[in-house]
């Protein structure tokens, strides 16, 4: 994949591959090209060159199914983003209602089935500012299930949350990895919790995969390439 913004060359041919339930996940200095990488992914960024195969098929060369594509992409944020003036329920079972890929009462009793599966079917009629940083990305994480997603995007999805709220979080996504069979690409600056929660790790340094490989081999000299003489510190 390469993206350019204007003159800017985000990613430089960037080559990656996900197997069914792994969870990748990206790290490198900030402004290395983490999240613009993830958002090509579904196409929230489109790339400049290069293509997307998922289970085989192409996203460029299928841009007029892209509906049906990115019901195979789920993604959680670090802000969460959620609708302030909607409930728990509604947040989660508004877009598979208004893209008519569920009725109304399909999309309440999925919704209560995610909710419940993260820990919190007593909020489903909460709004979110009544909720904790915690919570809102319990939400968000059951929003993007609802389409059952073979691959889960989370772009820091703790980096707002406190270190204990955090493992929360990663820990219920490993579940979710191990229990449906849902790969996740994710990527964080949180390096402990990448090498801990991963069982992949992508080194991206300026728009380039400087490493690709296990978390146990993120040696010394593989978070210089990495991150720079910085790392050593
Ligand atoms: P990371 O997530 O690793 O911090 P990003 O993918 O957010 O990196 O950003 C990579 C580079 O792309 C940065 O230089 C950033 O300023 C630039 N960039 C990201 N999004 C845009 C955009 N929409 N328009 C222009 N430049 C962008
Ligand atoms: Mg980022």
């Amino acid at each position: 994949l390469h993206k350019y913004f204007g003159e800017l060359e985000v990613l430089k041919g960037i080559n990656a591959r996900i197997t069914d339930g792994e969870c990748i996940c990206v790290i490198g200095p900030s402004g290395g090209g983490k999240s613009t990488f993830l958002r090509c992914i579904n196409l929230l960024e489109v790339p400049t060159k290069g293509d997307i195969l998922i289970d085989g098929v192409s996203v460029m060369h299928n841009l007029r199914q892209l509906d049906k594509m990115r019901q195979k992409v789920g993604m959680v944020f670090q802000q969460f983003n959620l609708f302030p003036h909607m409930t728990v329920l509604k947040n989660i079972t508004l877009a598979p209602v208004k893209l008519k890929k569920m009725t109304a009462s399909e999309a309440d009793d999925k919704a209560m089935e995610l909710l419940n599966r993260v820990g919190l079917a007593d909020k489903a009629n909460e709004y979110p500012n009544r909720l904790s940083g915690g919570q809102k990305q319990r939400v968000a994480i059951a929003r993007a299930l609802m389409r059952n997603p073979s691959i889960l995007l989370a772009d820091e999805p703790v980096a707002s949350l406190d270190p204990v709220t955090g493992r929360q979080i990663l820990c219920l996504l490993r579940d979710i990895q191990r229990q449906r069979g849902v790969s996740i690409l994710m990527n964080s600056h949180n390096l402990d919790l990448s090498l801990e929660f991963s069982t992949h790790i992508v080194g991206m340094n300026r728009g380039r995969v400087v490493f690709d490989g296990a978390p146990g081999d993120v040696t010394e000299a593989v978070l210089r390439d990495i991150y720079g003489e910085a790392a050593a510190v």
